[in-house]
């Protein structure tokens, strides 16, 4: 556990150390420039006017001297990159993990929000509402059979199986698994091969089986290819789930989606429950992608950017893919928290509405510490050039500047204790 912990912090660390914000870039480039074009200038200060005989080379070489020390893009370079970090603290102050300065920034511009349901939307914790056993099947039968085949899963569906029928394991030989991701699981169990899952799973072994309306998430089960029966489930909104979903909509009009796996009718009540714009159901992960990449082209026209919300192996592609991948840290898969590029600790929904505050304060922060310290630079240094300025304005110009920047960053870190509660 703890060198599982050491690693993560390893690898956050490191792409800490990579992935820099356009902004730090842009400081980079122009420190490159700025640099050399400050130093040209005071050594024309201190040679120029002497030559033209506007007075004495002490007092020019003076000035340029003084020019020089205001012209230090210190609290530039410092300032941005500490204004960033401090953003990072603030938002793991609030229990949310951000692997990179940049998604900071690309936070920022997030116009979608794409969820997926099971897990990060809901609580992942189903209940057995009915048994609706089929074909002669006792309802005994039924419910071991779907018990020792879910006990090779680890589907939050597959657990509620579990927990709700339990069995003697001896009494129940399993001898071939295979789970398929969106689908269900097939198993062989005392040499009766069994599937148990959704719609799509049984008509890929093509079983034929009733149509049940339910807005329950219904685990369909076949023994030998014989349509044996249902088991119903069904899992709850997170509390925060509703207010989440309101305070994106709302808060910079940012669209919302709810892409899942799970049926239609499962995704549209729980969709109007939590107050969702869009939602789509029944999809495959491969399909949950097309509609990420689809959503981000369409935002990337706008300048805008899509942050995807998920928590199964199943999401880690569209995590990977979309402009910022958000995980559940706590419910959820290592795969899901290691392809992220945020991961919220505690699993609230709205948590993202936090760390898009954060980002907001942040870039703000960063870019009042940019146009203070030019300001002000560029007051000294022309006060300074024209000899109004000595050493100490300068070194305030200079260190002052520079220690007021980096006073301003550290406010980012009241901003997060006033939001923890
Ligand atoms: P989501 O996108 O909501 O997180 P998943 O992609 O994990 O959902 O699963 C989609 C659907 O596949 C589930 O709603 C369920 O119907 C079915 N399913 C997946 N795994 C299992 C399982 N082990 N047992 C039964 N059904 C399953
Ligand atoms: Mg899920």
């Amino acid at each position: 556990m703890k060198i599982q912990r050491l690693r993560e912090f390893w690898i956050w660390f490191k792409t800490l150390a990579v992935k820099k914000t356009t902004t730090e870039r842009f400081i980079k480039r122009f420190a490159k420039i700025y640099t050399p074009v400050v130093v040209a200038l005071a050594v024309m200060l201190a040679i120029i006017p002497p030559l033209l005989g506007l007075g004495e080379w002490l007092t020019w070489i003076n000035r340029a001297l003084v020019f020089l020390v205001i012209s230090c893009p210190c609290a530039l370079v410092i300032s941005v990159p500490l204004s960033f970090f401090g953003g990072i603290s603030a938002a793991s102050r609030n229990g949310i993990l951000v692997k990179g300065s940049n998604f900071l920034e690309v936070l920022n511009q997030v116009s979608v929000v794409a969820f997926d349901k099971t897990g990060t939307l809901t609580k992942g914790q189903f209940e057995v509402n009915q048994v609706l056993p089929a074909g002669g099947v006792s309802e005994t039968k039924l419910t071991g059979y779907a018990a020792a085949a879910e006990q090779q899963s680890t589907h939050p569906i597959a657990q509620s199986i579990i927990r709700a029928f339990p069995i003697a394991q001896t009494d129940y030989h399993v001898t071939r698994t295979a789970e398929t991701a969106g689908h269900g699981i097939e198993a062989v169990i005392n040499g009766v091969t069994v599937v148990a899952g959704n719609e799509k799973a049984l008509l890929a072994n093509k079983i034929k089986l009733p149509q049940l309306t339910t807005s329950d998430t219904v685990v369909y089960v076949a023994l030998d290819g014989e349509y044996a029966g249902a088991i119903t489930v069904a899992d709850c909104p997170k509390a925060d789930a509703r207010q989440a979903v309101a305070a994106l909509n709302k808060h910079g009009s940012i669209e919302t989606w709810m892409l899942t796996g799970d049926s239609e009718p499962v995704a549209k009540a729980i969709g109007a429950e939590i107050g969702i714009d869009n939602v789509a159901g029944g999809l495959m992960p491969e399909q949950k992608v097309a509609i990420v990449d689809r959503l981000t082209a369409e935002a990337h026209n706008k300048a805008g950017k899509v942050a995807f919300v998920g928590d199964g192996i199943n999401d880690t592609p569209v995590l990977a893919r979309a402009d910022v991948g958000i995980a559940m840290g706590g419910l959820g898969s290592d795969a899901a928290i290691e392809a992220a590029d945020v991961v919220i600790m505690d699993d609230q929904p709205s948590k993202i509405t936090t760390a898009i505050a954060i980002a907001k304060h942040t870039k703000q922060i960063v870019w009042e510490n940019i146009i203070f310290a030019l300001t002000i630079k560029g007051i000294f240094l022309i006060a300074g050039a024209l000899g109004v300025a000595g050493m100490w304005e300068a070194v305030f110009a200079d260190v002052g500047v520079t220690l007021i920047a980096i006073l301003n960053a550290m406010r980012l870190q009241r901003s997060a204790s006033r939001k923890r509660h």
